[in-house]
């Protein structure tokens, strides 16, 4: 029995019921990564968030296409970094019954503006395939799908690290699968997410019931690790590692139209997006699901919150600001010189925690009142306890994150 078998027979007799099958994601933890991500969700529930910079997300899609409507529209594509921006930043309307469960994830996305090499681009690489369903294809015994490799018929992602790399392809069966951080340990070739081009984005040829984009929003959740929202089989011991999220014995598909319970709860989230209902039906995240994502974010994908590439090339070549921060690791006090400042730009210097709160503030820097001129900016480190920091540092919409250590 060759692998491909094995990986249907297992799909068959899994408790999960094949009917709902919409997603290929399947659990995969890394034991590190999980201790890292219980450590820092019980210290940001319980933290009295006051004010936290939005992680920004870039994005590159890889369109792969076999036949002509496949290779779906720039404006497709655009609907659905916006249906991202509704979602993870609550800006949709969530029922009633779910509201006061729903947060705002403090994430956005945006469309790459520079390639790997710093080259202007649109965030966007087309490629034809010779292969149908190839989001379904694989090319060898190890379980290596074609749609991740350029030679092999699909598309190559950009540098894992600095770029969310989402491929919009045919698949059959399934309209999605996503790589967690564990499973991107593994294979960091195939880090990313794949959607069906019939449930992506809010225009086109879309199927019925997969018209707002939500689809491609839950395959990102699991991308920042979240798990399904009844966890990986029918059972009520198996959940998804969120306390917030009640246990939930099995997905829901549709949209309810009764308040539905299981395991003893008191409600099954089944409007929540790491459901398998329909898109007008899903519509929250919980503080606990945000709380993982952003464990993700600051742990294993911290890298992509630092990437620059979503800015413009123009503006990286005008007065790129040239400085140094000293000494790292820092005790009690922090300097930024800048080597290359003009005295009229506008600057503003930001001391974030791992949390992403800001704890230092300065803008501008004075002496008496006279705005300074050598561009030096000193941080008393009085008040912040030892750990890693964030510097954020924004000139002329410029910005630029250093990581630095407070050891006292
Ligand atoms: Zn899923």
């Amino acid at each position: 029995m060759n692998l491909l078998r094995i990986f249907f027979w297992i799909l068959y007799l899994s408790p999960t019921p094949l009917l709902a099958q919409i997603c290929g994601f399947s659990t995969v933890k890394n034991a590190d990564i999980e201790r890292y991500t219980e450590g820092y969700v019980s210290h940001f529930l319980q933290s009295n968030v006051q004010q936290r910079t939005i992680a920004r997300i870039p994005v590159v899609v890889h369109v792969v296409w076999n036949s002509g409507f496949e290779n779906i529209s720039d404006a497709q594509i655009q609907s659905q970094i916006e249906a991202l921006n509704r979602d993870f930043r609550k800006r949709n309307t969530v029922n009633p019954v779910f509201s006061r469960f729903a947060v705002d994830c403090e994430i956005e996305f945006c469309l790459a503006q520079r390639d790997t090499n710093g080259n202007p681009t649109t965030g966007i690489v087309r490629r034809q395939t010779n292969y149908a369903n190839i989001g379904s294809e694989y090319f060898d015994t190890s379980s290596r799908k074609r749609i991740y490799y350029t030679s092999k018929g699909g598309s190559t992602a950009w540098n894992p690290q600095k770029y969310l790399n989402i491929w919009v392809c045919s698949i059959n069966v399934l309209y999605g699968f996503a790589s967690s951080p564990a499973k991107a340990l593994e294979r960091p070739e195939e880090d990313g997410v794949v959607v069906d081009y019939r449930v992506f984005g809010t225009t086109g040829s879309l199927r019925e019931g997969r018209q707002n984009g939500r689809l491609t929003v839950h395959e990102i959740g699991h991308y920042f690790n979240l798990l399904h929202i009844w966890g990986s089989d029918s059972t009520c011991v198996d959940d998804d590692e969120v306390t917030d999220t009640p246990v939930q014995a099995s997905p829901h598909e549709g949209c309810p139209v009764d308040l539905v319970k299981s395991c003893n709860n008191s409600l099954d989230y089944f409007r929540n997006y790491m459901d398998y209902t329909n898109d007008d039906c899903m519509s929250f995240f919980t503080a606990g699901q945000k709380a993982r994502m952003w464990a993700t974010l600051t742990g294993f994908r911290a890298n992509l919150i630092s990437s620059n590439v979503c800015d413009p090339v123009s503006v990286q070549t005008v007065n790129k600001p040239i400085f140094e921060v000293f000494p790292n690791p820092a005790q009690t006090e922090l300097t930024v010189i800048f080597k290359n400042q003009i005295a009229s730009e506008s600057k503003t210097i930001q001391l974030l925690d791992c949390f992403g709160r800001i704890v230092l503030e300065k803008r501008n820097y004075t002496v008496q009142g006279i705005p300074s001129r050598d561009g030096v900016f000193n941080l008393s480190l009085n008040d912040c306890p030892n750990g890693f920091y964030w510097l954020s540092i924004q000139v002329n919409n410029q910005n630029i994150v250093k990581k630095v250590v407070i050891q006292k």
